[in-house]
């Protein structure tokens, strides 16, 4: 139906058009007409049904579970010495529920990759508390493979600004830091927004927005590159990527991993 209405309206071929570009150009119309056609999309029906959690944070229908608290089958590590070069089952250790990092036995990346998605992380500090700065329970959630939302106990711990619970690292805070104490569970709920290329050349930056304990941290961020460690990151182009969680020699716990794969307004589920 919003295509007829915006046919007639705009003399323009929309059934050339998605419902996305119709939308942007409604939104950013200044006549009247346009407007109250962006009214007609109360009357459209939906079909993509989802059932969601049956509590906050638990996994909606169309989620791929990464982990539900019992095997770590979704994730691969580099293999090392006589397995170089392949995939290998992680050696991050599962236990009631949880897994936690192996220190030095390097990064954990899920076996599938993935573009724009939604993403739910849950990760808790050692109650066990050592170090400071950087050094106190560092761990990440690197987006697809190279950009990291900074897992750190920034309970009462300084550190950089862009080094943080929650930053994108090395490029931008948080908007504020909700985390909680050692030992309790800590969520994040990420929107990613995949760049994209055309050939070698950016045409659009990875966004990024995260609830971090439901407190919005980051909203529709664009980031300058990969996060690196006080160095310019760079674009270089991809496509989808795993997800991959940091190996940075502290005993981090995760669980209730999952993630759903986005697509646009009038396109079906993927
Ligand atoms: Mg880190």
């Amino acid at each position: 139906m919003i295509r007829a209405l915006y046919t007639a309206a705009s003399g323009m071929n929309a059934q050339q058009m998605n419902l996305d570009t119709i939308a942007n150009n409604l939104a950013n119309s200044s006549t009247t007409g346009f407007r109250q056609l962006s009214l007609e999309f109360q009357d459209m029906v939906y079909q993509n049904l989802v059932t969601p959690g049956a509590a906050p944070g638990a996994p909606p229908s169309d989620a791929i579970v990464l982990f539900d608290g019992r095997d770590l089958s979704q994730w691969a590590q580099q293999g090392r010495g006589a397995d170089k070069g392949k995939l290998v089952a992680p050696k991050w250790v599962v236990r009631d529920g949880t897994f936690e990092v192996a220190p030095h036995s390097g990064d954990m990346f899920t076996r599938q990759s993935f573009g724009d998605s939604q993403i739910h992380v849950e990760w808790s500090e050692p109650s066990d508390v050592t170090g400071s700065d950087q050094m106190r329970g560092n761990s990440g959630v690197y987006l697809m493979s190279r950009y990291e939302v900074q897992v750190l106990d920034s309970f009462g711990n300084v550190t950089y600004a862009d080094g943080q619970a929650g930053a994108l690292y090395g490029q931008w805070p948080p908007l504020v830091n909700p985390i909680r104490r050692p030992g309790e569970w800590n969520t994040y709920d990420i929107v990613v927004e995949a760049p994209r290329f055309d050939g070698d050349k950016l045409v659009k930056p990875i966004y990024v927005t995260l609830f971090f304990n439901g407190v919005l941290a980051h909203i529709h961020r664009d980031l300058m590159g990969n996060t690196e460690h006080r160095a310019l990151g760079k674009y270089t182009p991809h496509g989808d990527m795993p997800l991959l969680l940091q190996d940075h020699d502290m005993k981090v716990r995760y669980r209730n991993i999952w993630i759903r794969k986005l697509a646009g307004y009038d396109q079906p589920e993927r």
